[in-house]
């Protein structure tokens, strides 16, 4: 970048600061788009004229609102509920709903802004949105997750609506939660708005493939990057930390495509099989049971359960982070490198830091940011959405047949715009400028809004 760019872009960060104190994963997301974005400013002129850049780090819409409820006891609990509705150049907002006590509108908003570049990578009419409360999931029973998910659905189904904004789910909202919110929202507007949700059950609406979509998709990505350097998963050590939807489908493609899994997590501790994990298990304690990993060791005396460990610290050469934000910090980013990894791909939303994205680049290894790697669930959200317009309802072995296309086109999309810029095989600068390019030449189009 010249000094004159670099400076522009600068100060565009700055305000971004000054506009938004304290949301500091917000501000990590905008950095490290804008960032890369200087070469297509000396492109593209009109961007800067029109002032793309600090159009799209202003969200079009938040919302945040109250969500009070009982819990089985007959106590009041208030949470807050947040609806951040981003933009909207593409098509309708689009992106899930987090329900986690960590969640403040600094999160939201990350999820959203990459939400918006990320969809456009997808190449599907879907404009980027996020929502979710702190509310805590953990250890509450079914019927305090209804109350909950119908308070919250009372205040957003005003905002929702199949083209104007489509929630789906994201860490603490699966079928279950989608299922409840959409009962509510059918009840409130008394319309069978199949559209307005996405990963809904396949009894009313939902898609074959969607649960399986992020993990399979980013397996799919990875893949690609390996073949791009000629290589494959067969017979590969990785690692996929996390134990949620985007983990356990992840360990099942890696699996299918050769690899061997040997440990994942959630946020107590970790499990290490070295003879590659029991994913059947896994299922039935995490989807069904709604248990704990620590209780794998129960059945398999020869894997270990470290409480309070670091996966990274355990030798592969693929590791698919797929838990949360800021997993893999810088050290860890230097023992996988150090200790042989050559592919990450990113499952979770943001989950290395910027000082591990760093070293992961500079060591060159194949690495597969979040907003490219992950598409495949929001990609397989939009053809759930274009079989309920369509009133129709395809076969899985179709669908996944479709995910994969998606996620072959996304990584030559990055692939390609990163040596197009003068960034071989840099897919950070591939899925920034490529997702930003489509929604800054919408927002030019769709003039002053
Ligand atoms: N929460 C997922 C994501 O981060 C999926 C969103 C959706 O399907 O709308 O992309």
């Amino acid at each position: 970048m010249s000094p004159q760019m670099e400076e522009k872009v600068e100060a565009i960060y700055q305000e971004v600061l000054r506009r938004n104190p304290g949301e500091v994963e917000f501000h990590q997301a905008v950095r490290e788009v804008i960032e890369t974005l200087g070469p297509v400013l000396v492109k593209h002129p009109e961007f800067s004229e029109r002032k793309i850049i600090q159009r799209i780090c202003e969200p079009e819409r938040q919302i945040i609102f109250r969500v009070p409820w009982q819990d089985d006891k007959g106590e009041v609990h208030i949470n807050r509920g947040f609806r951040v509705e981003f933009n909207s150049a593409l098509g309708p907002y689009k992106g899930g709903l987090r329900l986690h006590p960590s969640v403040y509108l600094g999160i939201i908003k990350f999820l959203g802004f990459e939400q918006i570049f990320k969809n456009s990578l997808t190449g599907m009419p879907i404009g980027g949105g996020k929502g979710g409360s702190d509310f805590d999931p953990k250890g509450r029973s079914d019927d305090e997750i209804m109350r909950f998910c119908q308070s919250f659905m009372t205040e957003l189904y005003r905002h929702l609506g199949e083209h104007t904004d489509v929630p789906a789910g994201d860490i603490g909202v699966g079928g279950r939660e989608i299922g409840y919110l959409f009962g509510q929202y059918k009840r409130i507007t008394n319309r069978y708005e199949a559209g307005v949700l996405t990963g809904k059950g396949l009894d009313w609406g939902g898609s074959l493939v969607r649960t399986e979509a992020t993990g399979y998709g980013a397996t799919f990505f990875v893949s690609e990057m390996l073949k791009a350097r000629k290589d494959s998963f067969g017979g590969k050590t990785c690692l996929v930390s996390g134990s949620g939807n985007v983990a356990i489908y992840t360990i099942e493609k890696i699996h299918q495509l050769g690899g061997k899994c040997v440990a994942c997590s959630d946020s107590n501790g970790v499990i290490y099989h070295e003879k590659g994990l029991d994913l059947d298990l896994i299922k039935q304690l995490k989807e069904v049971e709604r248990r704990r990993i620590k209780d794998y060791v129960e059945f398999h005396k020869d894997a270990k359960y470290i409480a309070s460990g670091n996966i990274w610290d355990i030798p592969c050469q693929v590791a698919m982070p797929s838990a949360t934000q800021n997993e893999i910090n810088g050290k860890d980013a230097q023992k996988l490198v150090k200790n042989g990894c050559i592919a990450v791909g990113e499952g979770a939303n943001m989950p290395t830091t910027p000082e591990g994205v760093k070293v992961f680049l500079e060591a060159k290894i194949a690495y597969g940011p979040g907003k490219a790697a992950n598409a495949g669930g929001v990609a397989t959200s939009a053809l759930e959405m274009q079989q309920n317009a369509s009133r129709d309802a395809w076969t899985f072995e179709y669908t996944e047949k479709k995910l994969e296309e998606i996620m072959v086109g996304i990584h030559r999309l990055c692939y390609d715009t990163a040596e197009e810029y003068g960034f071989p095989s840099n897919y950070v600068v591939g899925a920034n400028i490529a997702g930003f390019i489509k929604v800054a030449k919408a927002m030019v189009a769709h003039g002053l809004i």
